[in-house]
């Protein structure tokens, strides 16, 4: 099973992805934590990156696409994957494609922008595990600290206004292709099937929403 999670920053993809890929026994494949876990390591991919994320931009295309081609080649991924955050553009989407990287299903998690800057300015992460809560909807039982380790959250340097809007932006811009992109993939191959869920409804419903689809189309 290969899935791509799409969606605005803040649609709940990570949210998502942590439940399904425990369900279907597949790692969630994380660009966005990958690199923040660079930048804790100090690595030279992890310094170059704080750059552009802190701005709200997106990294240049073969950077990423080294990283997640070397991430996806492991051992872990034989029986599949869950992907979050990649690709984002027709050349990181091309660049699957060319390595013979078929992708099941494309699910688009919608979510209005007024909805997101909400979520994303509450939004808290534990940096080492990928985990994220929010104050309001899905708060840590201790405040500031995560549930499994204790260690502190933090508030991510690129969710505040205005790199919030600047990232819906990047988004926007870079969606509608790639949506098209796969539209046409599956046109021509039957692959992979490309489905919108409503992203803005609670967790477990949109949950339930994504495990139906797939079932429905599986
Ligand atoms: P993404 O990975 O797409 O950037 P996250 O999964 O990190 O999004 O979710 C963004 C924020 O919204 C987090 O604070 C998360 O707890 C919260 N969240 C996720 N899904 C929902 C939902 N369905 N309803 C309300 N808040 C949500
Ligand atoms: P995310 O955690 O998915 O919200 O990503 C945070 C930031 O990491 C983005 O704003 C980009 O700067 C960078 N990033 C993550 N994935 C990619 C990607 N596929 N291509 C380029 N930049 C990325």
């Amino acid at each position: 099973m290969r899935i791509l999670l799409l969606g605005p920053p803040g649609s709940g993809k990570g949210t998502q992805a942590k439940g399904l890929a425990e369900m279907l026994n597949i790692p969630h494949i994380s660009t966005g934590d990958m690199l923040r876990q660079a930048i804790i390591n100090q690595t030279a991919l992890g310094q170059d990156a704080k750059r552009y994320m802190n701005q709200g931009v997106l990294l240049p295309d073969p950077l990423i696409i080294e990283m997640t081609q070397r991430r996806l080649s492991k051992q872990d991924c034989q029986s599949g994957w869950l992907l979050d955050g990649f690709p984002r553009t027709i050349v990181q989407a091309e660049a699957l494609a060319d390595a013979g990287i078929v992708i099941d299903y494309v699910i688009i998690l919608e979510v209005p922008d007024v909805a997101v800057i909400h979520r994303l300015s509450q939004r808290r992460v534990h940096l080492a595990s990928g985990r994220v809560y929010h104050l309001t909807y899905c708060p840590p039982r201790e405040p500031g600290k995560d549930d499994e380790t204790g260690e502190p959250l933090i508030h991510r340097e690129d969710d505040y206004e205005p790199t919030i809007q600047k990232r819906l932006n990047v988004y926007h811009a870079q969606v509608t292709p790639l949506i098209e992109f796969y539209r046409s993939l599956s046109k021509q191959h039957g692959q992979p099937k490309t489905m919108s869920v409503n992203g803005d409804a609670p967790i477990e419903a949109v949950r339930d929403s994504v495990i139906q689809l797939i079932k429905q189309t599986g």
